[in-house]
């Protein structure tokens, strides 16, 4: 698994460019894409799900297994002239496997989202019960809202942190687990900055006879790189993301057992999708290599450490971090103190380029709407090289700006900072 020093490379959107031929057949589109670009140079990016594909995962997305339909699975395909697409999926899937110490890898699930349709349908019935966390405590819109399947088809119940610490209360799960025998308990959620328990959510499963699906979009990066615990050895089912911290295409992932195999792939062909994406699959693969580098565990590091100083940096200026602190790359912090509300606080640091993400915290007395909290992550700016001390004044300066700080000298700032780290560092 050896990738030129190139593969490493951070892409500069500062100076990305639509190729000529785009600019020549649709200026329209080429223009607004510069735009884009333009405003993300523009700013640090701090939302939390965010990232930026490597130049290597971007080739690999606008190379020619765009066009290859493939569906099935190596060597059981619908579509003649598959030998190409098989070989990338085998290597991709033999990759994520290695990667993750998973028995099985299915690299098609097209989004998180698609990966848990996938997952519940594989081990559930309509109708069944699941346990999982809730939304307002920082469970996925997946895992039982009402205006997406799962909430629909499913009769999820909800889970919560410690109003004292933050932290996943396990004793509720447990009697939750007893009072509802649910078929599936989903550990884990996208607004949990702590490791969840994986061995104490097995235990807990295990006492109730259900499945355990861990639910680690957010982290997937972090796992691989070995900087929090993985849930491989515990869950029956991983629910993954190539996009967030992983740096890859936007695409899910799902991990499991040997034994479970191949309801899972079935559930995602024909299931719940028909081909896969086939270039979305070789920039998987090309995830998955870049993942196993030295250079990656070192990003990794670098976006959780900073990830603690911003935590630190917030928390001076009055705001509180939930769960007093991070163990990942998110942050998120309650703002009330502050006088502002999540989506005020959203809207004032966007107008000087500092982009966060409003946030519902647990036991939130706001509208859902308007919210009491803020998430914030540090994968795109670790991208750009910037560790602790950055991330430090970024907080500050999101702490201060929400607390009633002048915005202009912060736009200056913030604008500064970008200019700093437009790319291509951090190799
Ligand atoms: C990000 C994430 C999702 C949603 O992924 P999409 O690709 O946006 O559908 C779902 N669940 C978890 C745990 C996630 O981290």
């Amino acid at each position: 698994m050896t990738l030129t020093d190139a593969a490493h490379g951070f892409v500069d959107h500062r100076h990305w460019e639509p190729a000529e031929a785009l600019r020549t057949a649709d200026p329209e589109v080429a223009d607004l894409l510069a735009a884009e670009a333009e405003r993300r140079a523009g700013g640090l990016q701090l939302l939390a799900g965010e990232n930026l594909a490597t130049e290597a995962v971007l080739a690999a997305l606008a190379g020619p297994l765009v066009d290859k339909y493939a569906e099935g699975y190596p060597g059981h395909r619908h579509h003649t002239g598959c030998a190409v697409a098989d070989a990338t999926e085998l290597l991709a899937v033999s990759r994520a496997r290695t990667l993750f110490a998973a028995e099985h890898a299915n690299v098609q699930a097209r989004s998180g989202t698609s990966a848990m349709l996938a997952t519940c349908a594989a081990l559930l019935r309509p109708g069944d019960a699941v346990l999982a966390m809730s939304l307002e405590h920082g469970g996925h819109l997946s895992c039982g809202s009402r205006a997406n399947f799962s909430g629909r088809w499913f009769d999820f119940i909800g889970y919560g942190v410690r109003e004292e610490d933050g932290r996943i209360d396990l004793d509720q799960v447990r009697e939750l687990a007893k009072a509802h025998r649910p078929k599936a308990i989903v550990a884990g959620g996208i607004s949990y900055p702590r490791h969840p328990d994986w061995a104490a959510f097995r235990e807990i499963a295990d006492e109730v006879d259900a499945y355990l699906i861990a639910a680690a979009g957010q982290t997937t990066g972090l796992i691989a790189a070995g900087a929090a615990p993985s849930p491989v050895p515990y869950a029956d089912v991983v629910v993954a993301a190539t996009h967030k911290l992983l740096r890859g295409p936007r695409g899910g992932l799902l991990l499991c057992t040997g034994e479970l195999a191949e309801r899972i792939d079935r559930a995602v062909f024909p299931f719940s999708q028909g081909g896969a994406a086939m270039n979305e699959v070789a920039a998987k693969a090309v995830a998955f290599a870049q993942a196993a580098t030295p250079e990656f565990g070192a990003y990794i590091r670098r976006a959780v450490d900073g990830a603690r100083a911003l935590a630190g940096a917030l928390a001076e200026t009055g705001a509180r971090p939930l769960t007093g602190g991070t163990d990942t790359h998110l942050v998120v912090a309650d703002i009330g103190a502050l006088g502002m509300t999540g989506s005020q606080a959203e809207r004032r640091c966007a107008a000087v380029g500092l982009m966060l993400g409003k946030c519902a915290v647990p036991f939130d007395p706001a509208p859902a709407v308007e919210t009491s909290g803020i998430r914030l992550g540090t994968g795109c700016c670790a991208a750009l090289g910037m560790g602790p001390a950055e991330l430090a004044e970024a907080g500050a300066l999101v702490g201060g700006l929400i607390a009633g700080a002048e915005p202009d000298p912060v736009a200056a700032r913030v604008r500064e900072l970008a200019r700093a780290f437009p790319g291509n560092a951090g190799r």
